[in-house]
């Protein structure tokens, strides 16, 4: 069972472990690399030894984030020293994902290590093979969790520039810029990040308004070309084959966001978002209102995430996984077509 943080714990932790890793979950998104660099910047403070690490690059957009280029990631490394900072650490967080299995070819590693093992996240349905802990689904964004974890050490005065940036920028994008899951208490949040250096208009700009031509042409092939609305069902689906993504020299992070733009139709409460991938496909799921795409994909895809917002797997062809899927909504016919 995970037990509770608590002040106390958190310093006996912090004093007596020698190495610290921080790691999130794969294809990291702001959230993901923010609370994974907010936290860095915290404890590097503190002097103790901290290694940031992701399981895969994150797109080049979210590069302005303070010292992401000493983040070690396995594709980048050259002598791999993501895995070597995660087998020798003695205390890991765990940052943005639930299950171990969320960290690619990190997995093993994470599950053999003997280190103390500290879950700070916000997506349903955990894992317990964690020691200490925060789930909490209703927080906006693990960002915000780290916040929490500063705050319950008393030391929101430490908090500068570099943890500012970091932890705004999980929030802004977690939030779908300060859409989902906002509340006073997280506006105070984020105002007292500002106060500590958080540049509000700056990293909103490197966010959203930082695409390349191609990428916003891509975005305007994939809702032109690439999506189909069953208003029967107010769902809608966009695929996206390897070919499509080679013709567009498709960069990581090219397509973060996309799923949510057929959510700005009136009749639509349900999008997937199916991508060709080497091994499989890919699938986002986003929705509005009390459709559970976390129990949607759990059910038929192994995947699983948040309420509104998740993601799964199908191996096989990207035609039978759209098959799939629309073969299940006959079945989801009344909760999706339910009156808000
Ligand atoms: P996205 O569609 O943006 O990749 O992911 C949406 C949400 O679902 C994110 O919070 C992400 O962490 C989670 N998620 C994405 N794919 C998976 C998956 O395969 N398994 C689980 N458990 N969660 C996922
Ligand atoms: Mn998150």
């Amino acid at each position: 069972m995970m037990k509770d943080l608590t002040a106390p714990i958190v310093r006996e932790l912090l004093k007596k472990s020698q190495h610290i890793a921080i790691i999130a979950h794969v294809r990291p998104d702001g959230d993901a690399i923010g609370s994974v660099m907010g936290l860095y910047h915290f404890l590097k403070k503190k002097g103790t030894k901290v290694s940031p690490i992701l399981p895969s690059i994150y797109p080049a957009f979210l590069g302005f984030i303070p010292e992401s280029e000493d983040i070690l990631i396995p594709e980048r490394d050259e002598n791999q020293e993501s895995e070597e900072a995660l087998a020798t650490a003695d205390l890991i967080f765990v940052l943005d994902f639930n299950d171990p299995n969320r960290v690619d070819s990190l997995k093993d590693i994470l599950k053999k290590s003997t280190a103390t093992k500290v879950m700070l996240d916000h997506h349903l349905q955990p894992v317990d093979c964690w020691d200490y802990g925060v789930s909490d689904p209703t927080a906006s964004s693990a960002a915000e969790l780290v916040y929490n974890f500063i705050e319950l050490l008393g030391e929101e005065q430490e908090i500068n520039e570099a943890i500012a940036t970091a932890l705004y920028a999980g929030i802004c994008s977690d939030t779908g810029r300060f859409k989902f899951n906002v509340n006073g208490r997280l506006h105070r949040i984020v105002g007292h990040l500002i106060e500590a250096g958080a540049d509000a208009e700056y990293i909103n700009g490197q966010i959203f308004d930082s695409m390349t031509e191609a990428r916003l042409r891509f975005v305007g092939f994939c809702l032109s070309e690439r999506m189909t609305v069953y208003p029967e069902y107010k769902t809608a689906l966009m695929y996206l084959s390897s070919k499509d993504f080679r013709k567009f020299e498709h960069q990581p992070g090219d397509t973060e966001g996309l799923v949510n733009y057929p959510l700005s139709l009136g009749n639509v409460r349900f999008v997937a978002l199916l991508k060709e991938g080497k091994d499989r496909i890919k699938i986002s799921f986003r929705s509005k209102g009390d459709f559970s795409v976390n129990a949607f994909s759990r059910e038929n895809f192994s995947g699983g995430g948040h309420f509104n917002a998740a993601g799964g797997s199908h191996i096989g062809t990207l035609e039978e996984a759209k098959q799939k899927i629309l073969s299940l909504l006959p079945k989801y016919e009344e909760e999706l077509v339910a009156e808000f």
